[in-house]
């Protein structure tokens, strides 16, 4: 017995590997600085574009929008390489992970026409327009409104945490169009062109690096958006905020387990380095906390694949519940360990020689490391989903 992939699946990894091999870009164009999430710069268009071209772009969906039909498991050896080189399909996550997949779902023809295989090839880059000042965790409290007055919707209010609205073509827009419902089912989602007069990003500097901006906050003041950019039904929206692309969805957590590994093997790298106490490594704590690191991530790794062998077996797989949650916490804890070990260097680029990490000094790395924790349910929501639909505790 062997306690691997089939032959089918080695030849479909060897096939990606040799393409990539040949194709992909190289790590100093990779870690050109970008200005947000929505800055398709011309190499990032081309290596998108290529992707689409060679159906590499979203395996699991047919060769016209940029697949190849390619199995789950099949989908699954794809993220299991791309993560393991760090490599990104795109510098627009937002407009190829959620804009594609639900305009594939719940556009018109003319929407996808228009919208779809553009997104794809990177001829087009998106934002999302969800959150609001009194709206995140609970989303279904937005109040951004929209009126329709014939043929058009007038849009007014605000969206905060928008990452990339400054840069944006387009966004995904969230809109109260019934107030007098039950708030899920009053929501609608707009296709807004971000250039439409009335619409004012504004980005937010990070405190991670000042130098970069990819929040927004958005205000909209008597917006004008054509009744045809209404995407799936009137008041309909909340069941498109539920997303789509399920088997990608199944196999997000891939990526936290490579982060985490990666940062393992920094760690003992950088126990043979000095601090101000002696050498890094020499610490009983330091080595205590890095083997305990070790450990979890190896446990995430097999739990990210016991929950995926369940879902192929179409059982529900509590594990997913518990991976992103797991996953951004043991990214986060590295990078405090690493940033406690370092002290002030921790920050400092130059005393700290170069990166140990394509993405910056383990202090940045620390503070990024929050975006993890808190789009797409925070921590504290994602606890509450576990206790309530996993452990069947009561709710408060
Ligand atoms: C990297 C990143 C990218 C993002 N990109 C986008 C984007 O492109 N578009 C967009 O619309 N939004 C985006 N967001 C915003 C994100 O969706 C919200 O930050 C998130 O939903 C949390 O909402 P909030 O910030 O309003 O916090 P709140 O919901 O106000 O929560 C504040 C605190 O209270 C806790 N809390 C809230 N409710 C509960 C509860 N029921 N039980 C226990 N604790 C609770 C939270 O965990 C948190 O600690 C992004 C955020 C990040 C970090």
């Amino acid at each position: 017995m062997r306690l691997r992939y089939g032959e089918a699946e080695e030849a479909f990894r060897a096939e990606l590997v040799g393409w990539l091999a040949d194709h992909a870009p190289p790590p100093e164009v990779l870690s050109q600085p970008k200005r947000s999430s929505a800055d398709l710069s011309p190499w990032a268009r081309e290596w998108q574009r290529t992707l689409f071209d060679a159906g590499w772009l979203v395996p699991g969906w047919p060769p016209e929008l940029g697949g190849r039909n390619a199995s789950a498991v099949e989908q699954m050896i794809y993220f299991e390489e791309l993560s393991a080189r760090q490599l990104h399909r795109t510098s627009n996550p937002q407009g190829i992970g959620i804009v594609a997949p639900s305009i594939n779902d719940y556009g018109t023809p003319e929407q996808r026409e228009r919208f779809l295989v553009p997104t794809l090839r990177a001829e087009l880059s998106w934002c999302i327009g969800m959150s609001e000042p009194g709206a995140g965790s609970d989303l279904a409290a937005l109040r951004t409104r929209a009126v329709l007055d014939g043929d058009h919707f007038v849009v007014n209010g605000q969206k905060v945490w928008t990452s990339g609205a400054h840069d944006a073509d387009w966004c995904i827009c969230y809109v109260r169009t019934d107030p007098d419902v039950p708030k899920h089912k009053g929501i609608s989602a707009l296709i807004i062109d971000m250039r439409t007069p009335g619409i004012d990003a504004r980005p937010l500097p990070e405190l991670s690096e000042p130098d970069y901006a990819d929040f927004n906050e958005v205000f909209f003041t008597d917006v004008v958006v054509p009744r045809e950019h209404l995407l799936g039904e009137l008041n309909g929206g909340w069941a498109i905020t539920q997303g789509s692309l399920a088997h990608e969805r199944a196999m997000l957590w891939i990526d936290y387990a490579y982060s985490a590994q990666r940062a393992v093997q920094a760690l003992v790298e950088l126990g043979d380095n000095d601090n101000a106490r002696g050498r890094i490594g020499d610490d009983p704590r330091y080595r205590d906390q890095v083997a305990s690191l070790f450990v979890d991530s190896q446990a995430m790794l097999f739990l990210g694949y016991r929950g995926f062998a369940k879902f192929m077996r179409g059982q529900s797989s509590p594990e997913h519940s518990l991976l992103k949650l797991f996953g951004s916490e043991t990214v986060q804890r590295a990078m405090l360990i690493g940033t406690e070990a370092l002290g002030a260097a921790a920050v400092d680029t130059d005393r700290s020689g170069p990166p140990l990490w394509r993405s910056g000094p383990w202090g940045i790395q620390y503070l990024r490391s929050f975006g993890g924790t808190i789009p797409g349910g925070t921590s504290e929501i994602q606890r509450n989903i576990i206790a309530e639909r996993v452990l069947g505790l009561p709710r408060r």
